[in-house]
């Protein structure tokens, strides 16, 4: 049945409401990463055809910006119906191309179609605001104009909602969009770009374009005059290559980079609590995720009452293909996500550390990984300093509190973490100590549509969802007026 929902959705580029294919005949082919089997192949972009592309999105640009917002709303909100209502479909193309469960590919896609309606409610509501200068000289008028063509480039962890959380402000603002989805997961992509022209998107004001010639299209596209936007999901090396280009004609950019998320423990927090918030910041995404938390610190007191009760809920995972009934972790996204955390796993190892649950590979076929736990590991340990992008859990005791907020914020990243303790006020406390865009106190799970999105230091620049991520696709203007 899946196969026939692979072979329904449209593998060319999405240029201008049509689908093309590319003009050097290129072709991406996209793996299931349960089986390792190639499920299709799409067209991969060139930069002749990215040139195309802003053609058509400058093209479409002065018709979406004089389209009413309300307009503009009411295709949000369409757009958000037909996700709601193609939910079953597009959670299995996710699995399909990606690897999570399906239910976890339903959770992605409620969570991607919240976006849509968030911004079709935030659509009409982009006013601007007037007062008298404080001297009274004048009047001090202050609007908002989009920024105008924007790249959008994305990851593969979460194809549909780190596509849907750019497209839904750009639309919003009045921007229209390149999006270039990840070259492992451009189905998801492909299928949402049918879904916005069934939900009345016009044609030019999203453009989807797979491209396995990633550096290439994006200097292409920002070389372009008429491009004023990118905003990227990815690694902070690929982040840091695309601050590097759009410098040269100062781009506005928009940054989701990567994080390495500190797990803390207090001695008073409720360990079962403790434990069930771990599994959701540890497993969403069998680990794959920016905010995964990737490093637990546990104090002394309670630490291995906490790493046993976390060991032994790892070990009650079922691993498998994620369309297969009763599985809870999937595959990792392909070979070199699972040798990486192969790797780090022995390195801890062979360093001393003890693995409570897990810590092996099971036979292929398939990108799999056993959900595993670590302790007693060396400070100096790899696994602490990178991020780990799979079901591995490695624990850290800690005995003062000061020294343990030091550690959580030794790392370049400053994306999410995470706090447990039954006081809420010291857990505050902590929390305003440590370096990060998102920190989630007594809960593993802290993404939402209304909340603002983003990460200090390395992590990124600018905020997506909430009222900020319509911002990032807005410029200001201000008047000084006399009448
Ligand atoms: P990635 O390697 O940085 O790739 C992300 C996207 O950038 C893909 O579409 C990729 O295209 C493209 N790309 C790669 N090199 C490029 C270049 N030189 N110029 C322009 N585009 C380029 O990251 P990933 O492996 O897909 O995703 C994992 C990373 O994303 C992790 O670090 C994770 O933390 C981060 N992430 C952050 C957030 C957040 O909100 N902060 C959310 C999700 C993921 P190809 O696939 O064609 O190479």
């Amino acid at each position: 049945m899946s196969a026939k929902l692979i072979s329904s959705i449209p593998t060319n580029l999405y240029i201008g409401g049509e689908w093309l294919p590319s003009s050097d005949g290129n072709r991406i082919a996209v793996v299931d990463p349960a089986t390792e089997l190639v499920i299709a192949d799409v067209a991969s972009g060139s930069a002749a055809d990215a040139t195309g592309a802003v053609d058509a999105a400058f093209e479409a640009a002065a018709e979406w910006v004089a389209t009413p917002p309300r307009v503009r709303a009411e295709v949000l909100r369409k757009a958000f119906e037909l996700m709601t209502e193609r939910k079953e479909d597009l959670a299995t193309i996710i699995s399909r191309e990606e690897g999570k469960t399906l239910a976890e590919g339903l959770g992605e896609v409620a969570y991607a179609a919240e976006f849509f309606r968030w911004y079709a409610e935030e659509a009409p509501r982009t006013m601007g605001h007037f007062g008298r200068s404080p001297a009274g000289a004048n009047n001090i008028l202050v609007d908002y104009s989009p920024v105008g063509v924007s790249l959008l480039i994305t990851p593969w962890n979460f194809p549909a909602a780190m596509g849907t959380r750019k497209i839904a402000p750009a639309l919003a603002a009045g921007c229209t969009v390149i999006l270039k989805p990840a070259s492992e997961t451009p189905l998801t992509a492909l299928a949402l770009a049918g879904l916005l022209e069934d939900a009345g998107v016009p044609a030019g004001v999203v453009n989807v374009f797979p491209s396995s010639r990633s550096s290439e299209i994006s200097n292409r596209i920002l070389s372009d005059s008429r491009v004023g936007k990118v905003s990227f999901t990815g690694s902070t090396e690929v982040g840091r290559v695309l601050l590097a280009k759009a410098s040269e004609r100062i781009v506005n950019c928009s940054m989701e980079l990567g994080g390495n998320a500190p797990f803390i423990v207090l001695d008073d927090a409720d360990i079962d609590n403790a434990v069930a918030g771990a599994m959701i910041a540890k497993m969403r995404n069998a680990g794959e995720s920016c905010i995964g938390a990737n490093r637990f610190y546990a104090h002394s007191s309670i630490a291995d009452e906490f790493a046993d009760k976390f060991a032994a809920a790892m070990a009650e995972l079922k691993v498998g293909p994620g369309l297969e009934e009763g599985v809870d972790v999937g595959p990792l996204v392909n070979a070199s996500t699972r040798d990486k955390v192969e790797h780090l796993v022995n390195d801890a190892a062979a360093g001393g550390a003890r693995i409570l649950t897990g810590g092996r590979r099971p036979e292929g076929p398939g990108f799999f990984y056993e959900p595993t736990v670590v302790t007693n590991i060396d400070p100096q340990s790899e696994i602490l300093h990178t991020e780990i992008f799979g079901p591995v859990a490695p624990i850290v005791k800690f005995d003062e509190l000061s020294d343990v907020i030091t550690r959580a914020n030794e790392t370049i990243f400053g994306l999410a973490a995470y706090v447990f303790s039954d006081n809420v006020g010291r857990a505050l406390s902590v929390a305003q100590q440590l370096d990060a865009g998102i920190i989630g106190v007594n809960r593993g799970f802290v993404s939402d549509p209304a909340a603002p999105f983003g990460g200090m230091k390395q992590s990124g620049l600018g905020r997506e969802g909430s009222q900020d991520g319509m911002h990032e696709f807005l410029e200001k203007r201000y008047i000084a007026v006399e009448w």
